[in-house]
């Protein structure tokens, strides 16, 4: 008998350890002539498929296991996403080695310390960072080895080992799975906006529930016959958990490696007939930006998916109205594998509505899929109304969501109810929608009441002279915070304070209005692509003088 009391069944299921591996073995086996193309550093394009991808990811485990490492052990990757990457993915993973994503745009110092805090064994790195590793390795005691995602070729100058030699003349022939699906399978370390950055550690069932859920019509909704390329980083919440999706779904995986600029991207968009794809709103701005200037159309893309930061209202419309593009806009965190909402596929009631009525729903940040419940709460944590006006602290429960940090002990995040909190402000509508107006860091507090950076922001950017915009708060004798706009123009594009606070008039209420706008050339971008506010209040702490 279980715990309420209902019986066991002896005449039952089969039972599957639920691991990522299943994914290499189901593309292997039922897509494996379905292609894998990868653009390396030097632009070099290669054209593999699953079959060779598994073989190669299982040589992979086999060169791991000759080398000493042991499921538990945790392997560092330091890499964009390539061919090489993924299938050092499936190679550390099948074995019960636990992948750890690194971010290459962090400092040096959270490098070191996230390396050193993980006690990464090995570390397997794109050629390209070779200097940041020279410069870790000292640093890094626990460090035994690094391999060069490459072969011989492009191996950095005096490196000891690369890809295609560790795993040449290994055998493909390596028991994956059948270990607990409760073992870790990856490891990623959040930001972390304030203190050192924390390690969320995903476990193989955590991450094979989260492919399922991603992968539902109302989420990513992919099929085999779509063309992904993935833009997010595969060290960016495990590139939103679409290396397991895109495999589990069987569809083309195109991975375009570090560049990532505009003409780069369109390119492979172009040259491999795209069909789906997901990114930062930044990289989309800019890629948004180009096809305008140069007159260029998208021939193949149905859909994108938008998030790590909200997705701005010209965006939206520009993919809508500009290019036939659906927009899926997703809102989620490393500590929630990522996915918590979707937007896009609507309710029955919201697809009834008239298009310009639907893209508000659109912006919003969605709707929760099946294994994920949310809440949010007042100061004291109390439950408020779903009303899509009464805006509080959002908190997340479900079976991918982190419970506790790694390396934490038995310390708990995670309220009295099992809810953990997110460290975002929203609200809830009757239709279910989620709306975040701000991360409880960047809230406006003016007069008592609170501005939401977010739509503001949003506002700004849709103004035709625009790049990027943001708000923040800045100290205010009256008030304690008022908000001041920053913006970064198109290249070429030159504007005015009053332009732009005349462009706001009317479309957001008249206490939100921005006390001052200040235009930068450069707008500071974190490790993610995201607005980084923190280094804006350090480099706006009062309102700038006229
Ligand atoms: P990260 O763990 O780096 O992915 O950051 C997660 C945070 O990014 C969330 O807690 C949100 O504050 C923000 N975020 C992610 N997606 C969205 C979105 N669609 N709209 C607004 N904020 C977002």
């Amino acid at each position: 008998m279980n715990r309420n009391g209902a019986q066991d069944v002896d005449d039952r299921m089969q039972h599957w350890e639920m691991t990522v591996d299943r994914f290499a073995v189901h593309a292997a086996r039922w897509h494996g002539a379905r292609e894998v193309v990868s653009r390396d550093a030097d632009g070099r394009v290669t054209r593999s498929n699953y079959a060779s991808l598994e073989r190669r990811a299982r040589q992979c485990s086999a060169a791991l296991l000759a080398g000493g490492i042991r499921p538990g052990d945790r392997v560092a990757t330091l890499a964009m996403n390539t061919l090489r990457h993924v299938e050092a993915w499936y190679g550390i993973m099948g074995i019960g080695a636990v992948c750890h994503t690194v971010n290459p745009r962090l400092f040096d110092e959270q490098l070191s310390y996230i390396l050193n805090h993980a006690a990464d064994r090995w570390l397997l790195a794109d050629p390209q960072f070779a200097p940041i590793v020279e410069r870790l390795r000292p640093k890094c005691p626990a460090l035994e080895r690094v391999v060069y995602l490459s072969d011989a070729a492009g191996r950095p100058p005096g490196a000891d080992a690369d890809f295609e030699a560790l795993i040449g003349g290994q055998s493909a022939d390596v028991r994956w799975g059948e270990f607990s699906e409760h073992s870790a399978a990856g490891l990623c370390y959040t930001s972390g906006t304030t203190g050192n950055p924390k390690g969320v550690q995903y476990s193989h069932r955590s991450q094979v529930l989260h492919t399922l859920m991603v992968g539902t019509y109302e989420a990513f909704g992919l099929a085999a016959r779509d063309t992904a390329m993935l833009i997010v980083p595969m060290f960016h919440a495990n590139a939103w958990g679409l290396p397991f999706a895109v495999m589990a779904a069987g569809a083309k995986l195109v991975l375009p490696g570090p560049k990532l600029d505009p003409p780069s991207l369109y390119e492979l968009l172009e040259q491999e007939q795209v069909t789906f794809c997901g990114g930062v709103p930044t990289v989309w701005q800019l890629l948004l930006d180009y096809l305008r200037g140069k007159r260029l159309r998208l021939s193949s893309l149905k859909r994108v998916l938008i998030g790590g930061s909200a997705c701005p209202e010209a965006v939206m419309r520009a993919f809508r109205d500009e290019h036939g593009v659906e927009v899926l806009h997703g809102w989620g965190m490393t500590e929630m594998s990522p996915i918590g909402t979707a937007s896009g596929r609507h309710t029955a009631a919201v697809a009834a509505l008239d298009p310009e009525a639907q893209l508000g729903y659109s912006l919003k940040q969605g709707r929760v899929p099946f294994g994920v419940d949310m809440k949010i709460t007042d100061d004291a944590g109390r439950r408020l109304p779903h009303d899509g006006h009464q805006s509080g602290y959002l908190k997340v429960a479900g079976p991918a969501i982190l419970e506790r940090y790694f390396g934490d002990g038995e310390r708990s995040v995670l309220d009295a109810e099992g809810y953990f909190d997110t460290g975002d402000i929203g609200t809830i509508d009757a239709e279910g929608y989620l709306q975040i107006t701000d991360r409880a860091k960047d809230l406006i507090k003016s007069g008592g009441e609170w501005i939401s950076s977010v739509e503001v922001e949003n506002i700004a950017a849709g103004h035709p002279k625009a790049l990027m915009a943001a708000v923040i708060a800045v100290p205010h004798p009256k008030w304690r915070e008022r908000p001041l706009l920053i913006v970064k123009l198109k290249p070429g594009e030159t504007a005015t304070r009053e332009e732009f606070l005349a462009f706001l008039e009317g479309k957001i209420a008249k206490w939100w209005m921005p006390d001052d706008v200040v235009f930068v050339s450069e707008m500071p971008l974190g490790a993610t692509g995201k607005l980084d506010k923190k280094r804006l209040r350090a480099q706006f702490p009062e309102f700038p003088p006229h």
